[in-house]
């Protein structure tokens, strides 16, 4: 089951006060309406009753998908600092086999529902959008400031990225064979969970960057010593 709050709060615009839900877990598995709705956007949308003045609702949020064997925790960058939520991180704590991930953004959290529901491994994901990242930089002549996985199609053999490229955060779509993903699972093995750290793991570009550096690393020393 999804927990879920009332709560007041302050219309930014008019200062009237509405009531709220708020959900401390949504639940994939006994819930599909809230999946949908989170996906969607209209879970986290609000309306004023009094102005009817719409705003973005960004809380901590935990989603739980044991169907899929997924958990990921939203808590948005402002408020990394006060939590993270104990008593419902222990709530989950126990259970095995579960990829559990920490996102601070709500992009961020789509992306891995829709990684985890088609049965994708994040970590090999990232590693591909890094690889990605370059080739459009090299396309395009701009930097990419951001990019969300969007495609991936086993009859097309395609799997793709939409990135945002230069200071106007223009659309850029970037696709490859499914190939390069298989063969990208390598490198993201050297970035290996502990399987027995039950905690919310951070997999993103950072990540990918220091998983990269570290399988270059170890590549470089199997060369060294092959050759002495
Ligand atoms: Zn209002």
């Amino acid at each position: 089951m999804s927990s879920i709050m009332t709560k007041k709060i302050t219309c930014p615009k008019c200062g009237a006060e509405s009531e709220i839900k708020v959900f401390k877990t949504v639940n994939a598995a006994t819930d599909p309406i809230y999946r949908e709705q989170l996906l969607n956007g209209e879970l986290l949308k609000y309306t004023c009753d009094q102005c009817g003045s719409p705003a973005q609702l960004r809380y901590p949020l935990l989603y739980n998908d044991m169907k899929n064997n997924f958990m990921v925790y939203f808590i948005p960058e402002i408020d990394r600092d006060k939590l993270t939520d104990e008593a419902l991180e222990k709530q989950f704590g126990e259970l095995e086999g579960i990829t559990r991930r920490l996102v601070g953004s709500y992009n961020e959290l789509k992306e891995k529902i829709h990684i985890f529901e088609a049965n994708l491994d994040d970590r090999v994901i990232e590693v591909v959008k890094a690889a990605l990242k370059d080739v459009v930089e090299k396309r395009t002549g701009e930097e990419v400031t951001g990019g969300y996985f969007s495609k991936y199609s086993v009859d097309e053999d395609r799997i793709g990225f939409t990135f945002f490229v230069g200071d106007e955060g223009e659309q850029f779509v970037q696709t490859t064979r499914l190939e390069i993903y298989e063969k990208s699972a390598a490198v993201a093995a050297a970035g290996e969970d502990d399987p027995t750290d039950r905690s919310f793991k951070i997999v993103d570009r950072n990540w990918a960057r220091n998983v990269l550096y570290k399988y270059k690393k170890n590549k470089e020393n199997r060369a060294g010593s092959t050759a002495q």
